[in-house]
C-alpha cells in the first residue's frame, strides 16, 4: 500500500469508545461544532462545488446548510437512537447495546459533494466511529475542505481523513484489516464491484446506487403542480441526482396538456454561469458524462420517441446541455432502460393507474418514485405497490435527516438518515443474565 494511505489509515487507528454512549456529550458537541462552521463557510463551499462540478451556487449554498442541519438532526437525537434497548424475557436481565465498528471506508460520489459525505458522516461519527473518505476524482477540493471543516471544528485529526486514488484501487483499502465496514454513494457498475471486494473479505457494506426513478401522473392529478415537481424533481443538480424524477409515466387522457405544462417548465432553465445566484441549470460535472447523456438522448431519438425540447450540445467549451424533453418513450429503449444523469425527461403514455403500476417497476432500479392523483385511497394503493425506497404522493422525493433514505433491487441496499441509518455502522450486542 502506498506510504499516504498506510499513514491516512494510522491515523484513525485511535482507541475508540467501548459503547456508543461513551463520550457521546463530546460527540456531539463535536457535530454542533462542524454544524456551525459548515453554515459560515457556506458561501465559499457553494463556490468550491460550482468550480469544481458545476452547481449553481444557489443550490450549493442549501447543499453546505443541509449538512448542518444532519449535524444538528444527530446531536439532538444520537442519545435516544443509541440507548440500550431492554427487552423482556423472564430473566433477571436482557438488553441490547450498541458498540462503533471503527474505521469505515466511504467511497462517495461528486454530485452532491458535501451532502452525500455528512448524510453518512454525521451519524457515523455520533456513534464513535472513524471515516476514510475517498472522494470522487473530479472533487479534491471539496474532500480536502470536508477534512479540514471536521478536524478544525473538533480539534481532532482522527475523526475523517480523505485519501487520494483512483476508485478502481479501493479494494485494498477494503482488504486491509483495519477497515471495519464501507459505505458506497454511486453507479450500479461500480457498487457491484465494491460490493464483490466486500463480499471478498466479508466486510459489511451500504450501497446507495443509481435510480430511474418513474412519477406516475394520473387522470385526475392536479397537472399543473405534477408539472411544476416533476420539472424540479428533474433539473435538481444539473440533472445529476439519483432520487431526479427520471420516468415520466402519464395517463393518456392528460398527457398532451401534461407535455406542453412541462415543456412550459423546463424552458424556464436556461443554461448560465453557476457562479451566478440566479442560474437554475449550470455545466454538467464531466464532458464524459455529457457525452454519454447525448449518447442516450440520440439512441432514444432513433427508436419511438420524439424530441419536444432541447437535445443539442451548445456551441459553447464545457460539459453543457439544455434542457430536453422527449416524449413516446418506451420500456426496452434506451431514455427507459437506463439511468440518465442530467437534464433530460422521458415521458411515456399509460392508460390507467394498472397500466401505470406496472411501468413504473419494469426497470432493475427501486429508490424513488412518486405518484399524482387527488384520490389518496388510490394514492396509498399506488405507492405500497411501486417498487422503490421511498414513494412520494403529489410530492418530490427528497432525502430529510428525519426519514431513513435508500434503495431496493439494483438501487442498492441498507438504509441513510434517521434511527436506522445510525444502526447501519454499529456492532450491536445481546447481553443476558439469569
Ligand atoms: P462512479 O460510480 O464511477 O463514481 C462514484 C465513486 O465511486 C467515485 O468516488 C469513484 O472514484 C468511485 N469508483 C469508481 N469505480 C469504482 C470501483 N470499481 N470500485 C470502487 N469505487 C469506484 O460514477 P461516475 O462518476 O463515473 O458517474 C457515472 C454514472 O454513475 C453517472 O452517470 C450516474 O448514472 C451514476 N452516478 C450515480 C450517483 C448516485 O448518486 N447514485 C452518483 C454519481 C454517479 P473515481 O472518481 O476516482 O473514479
Amino acid at each position: 500500500m502506498k506510504p499516504s494511505l498506510e499513514h491516512a489509515i494510522d491515523r484513525l487507528a485511535t482507541p475508540l469508545p467501548d459503547s456508543c454512549l461513551t463520550g457521546l456529550q463530546d460527540r456531539t458537541a463535536a457535530l454542533r461544532a462542524i454544524a456551525d462552521q459548515l453554515v459560515a463557510e457556506a458561501d465559499s463551499l457553494a463556490q468550491l462545488m460550482a468550480q469544481e462540478m458545476g452547481k449553481p451556487v444557489s443550490q450549493g449554498r442549501s447543499e453546505a446548510e443541509k449538512c448542518a442541519w444532519v449535524c444538528r438532526y444527530y446531536a439532538d437525537h444520537a442519545e435516544a437512537f443509541l440507548a440500550d434497548e431492554t427487552l423482556e424475557t423472564g430473566r433477571a436481565e436482557s438488553f441490547v447495546t450498541h458498540a462503533p465498528m471503527g474505521i469505515v471506508l466511504a467511497v462517495m460520489p461528486w454530485n452532491f459533494p458535501f451532502w452525500q459525505v455528512f448524510r453518512f458522516a454525521a451519524p457515523a461519527l455520533a456513534a464513535g466511529n472513524r471515516i476514510l473518505l475517498k472522494h470522487a476524482s473530479n472533487v479534491p477540493g471539496c474532500a480536502a475542505a470536508i477534512e479540514r471543516i471536521i478536524t478544525q471544528a473538533t480539534g481532532r485529526d482522527d475523526l475523517l481523513v480523505h485519501v487520494t486514488l483512483p476508485g478502481k484501487e479501493v479494494a485494498e483499502l477494503i482488504a486491509d484489516p483495519r477497515t471495519a465496514a464501507v459505505t458506497f454513494t454511486g453507479s450500479t457498475q461500480a457498487g457491484r464491484q465494491l460490493a464483490a471486494a466486500c463480499g471478498q473479505h466479508l466486510k459489511k457494506c451500504v450501497l446507495e446506487l443509481g435510480g430511474s426513478d418513474p412519477y406516475l401522473i394520473l387522470e385526475d392529478a392536479d397537472i399543473a403542480h405534477a408539472a411544476a415537481t416533476c420539472a424540479k424533481a428533474r433539473m435538481i443538480n444539473n440533472g445529476q441526482s439519483c432520487i431526479a424524477a427520471k420516468r415520466l409515466i402519464v395517463a393518456a387522457p392528460v398527457h398532451d396538456a401534461f407535455v406542453e405544462l412541462l415543456r412550459h417548465e423546463l424552458s424556464q432553465y436556461e443554461m448560465a454561469d453557476p457562479l451566478d445566484p440566479n442560474t437554475r441549470l449550470g455545466p454538467l460535472a464531466r464532458t464524459d458524462l455529457r457525452d454519454t447523456l447525448h449518447d442516450q438522448v440520440q439512441r432514444g431519438l432513433a427508436t419511438s420517441a420524439r424530441l419536444i425540447l432541447g437535445g443539442k450540445i451548445p456551441q459553447q467549451p464545457g460539459p453543457w446541455y439544455p434542457a430536453t424533453l422527449v416524449a413516446g418513450v418506451r420500456r426496452g429503449t434506451p431514455l427507459f432502460d437506463e439511468e440518465t444523469f442530467g437534464p433530460v425527461a422521458a415521458i411515456s403514455r399509460v392508460h390507467g393507474a394498472s397500466d401505470g403500476i406496472e411501468l413504473a417497476n419494469a426497470t432493475h432500479f427501486g429508490l424513488g418514485a412518486a405518484v399524482f392523483t387527488e384520490d389518496l385511497d388510490l394514492a396509498h394503493r399506488v405507492a405500497r405497490q411501486l417498487k422503490a425506497g421511498t414513494v412520494g404522493i403529489n410530492a418530490q422525493v427528497v432525502s430529510d435527516p428525519r426519514l431513513p433514505f435508500g434503495g431496493t433491487r439494483e438501487s442498492g441496499w441498507g438504509r441513510e438518515l434517521g434511527r436506522a441509518g445510525i444502526l447501519e455502522f454499529v456492532d450491536s450486542k445481546t447481553i443476558l443474565r439469569e
